[in-house]
């Protein structure tokens, strides 16, 4: 029976540490939060946000515009945080009106603020193996698997969900590691290849966003599981792998909800600090 690999416990303890490292710097990390029109899900994302935040003693900025903002205006906004020295890192909340390209705007914001990691800079970095800003979700992740004490030299490591976001960073992050990754998706399903893969891996990152997609059967005797999608099923909240009969066969399991999840904005955090360290050495 597999140990559950929870979010909280981490989050508490890189928190406690990002709070201890704010009390020592001269001025408070400052966090810009940009949000474009009416969303329930990204309101109370912010919400949490900004509580975690100003429990770190880091200040948190919010700035909202109707739903019909241009893109150009909102570059122009994200162009004067750049070069508002106040301000330490922006976050552009999702989603974002049809009229407006997240890809785009991710480009404007100068890499030094970028603490959401999706500048091609700062992807860029983690490519070259001097990351700087990884996007939260990744780092989430990797903080999660490597609570386990794994070496990851040489282990078979399958990924599922090739996004830019998680998979794909999470690829590069792992190949740093000198694992043998293997990255699947949507055309390794209509191949027919999925479960071929899944059942190789003595570490399986799952990132899709489709309920019981990864089998419990898949999955190999001993492997860790972290299971980063998150699927409302019947009014509950579950992951992409079969978690019951998953865990009765790896060694470590991330419950969903309250593996990955509870950890991604302290990460998110963490990239602030570090952002504010960087740009007061200057
Ligand atoms: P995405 O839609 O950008 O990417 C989905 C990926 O899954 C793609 O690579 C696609 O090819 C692949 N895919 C789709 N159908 C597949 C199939 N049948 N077989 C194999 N691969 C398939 O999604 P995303 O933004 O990366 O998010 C993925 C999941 O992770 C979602 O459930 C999302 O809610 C969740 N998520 C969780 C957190 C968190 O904090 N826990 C953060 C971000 C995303």
């Amino acid at each position: 029976m597999a140990k559950l690999l929870e979010g909280k416990p981490i989050a508490e303890a890189i928190k406690q540490a990002i709070a201890q490292e704010v009390s020592a710097m001269a001025k408070k990390p400052v966090l810009a939060s940009v949000m474009v029109g009416e969303n329930a899900g990204a309101e109370s994302y912010v919400k949490s946000q900004k509580k975690v935040a100003e429990n770190l003693g880091i200040e948190y900025q919010f700035h909202k515009f109707a739903g019909d903002t241009t893109e150009s205006a909102l570059i122009e906004f994200v162009q004067k945080l750049n070069v508002d020295k106040g301000v330490n890192g922006i976050i552009i909340q999702m989603p974002l009106p049809a009229q407006i390209d997240y890809k785009k705007i991710s480009q404007f914001i100068l890499p030094e603020k970028d603490v959401e990691g999706m500048h091609p800079a700062n992807i860029g970095r983690i490519l070259f193996g001097k990351a700087r800003m990884v996007p939260c979700t990744a780092a989430s992740a990797m903080e999660l698997l490597l609570s386990t004490g794994i070496d990851l030299y040489g282990k078979e490591v399958v990924i599922v969900g090739h996004s830019e976001i998680v998979g794909k960073p999470l690829a590069l992050l792992l190949l740093e590691k000198f694992a043998t990754v293997t990255v699947c998706h949507i055309g390794t399903s209509k191949a027919g290849k999925l479960e071929e893969h899944v059942k190789k891996a003595e570490v399986l990152l799952v990132a899709v966003g489709k309920a019981g997609l990864i089998k419990g059967e898949w999955i190999k005797e001993g492997a860790i599981v972290i299971d980063i999608g998150i699927n409302r099923v019947a009014d509950k909240i579950v992951g992409d792998v079969e978690f019951e009969a998953a865990q009765a066969r790896a060694s470590y399991i991330t419950p969903v909800p309250g593996g990955v999840g509870p950890l991604t904005v302290t990460m998110l955090m963490r990239n602030v600090v570090e952002a504010a360290k960087a740009q007061n050495i200057k």
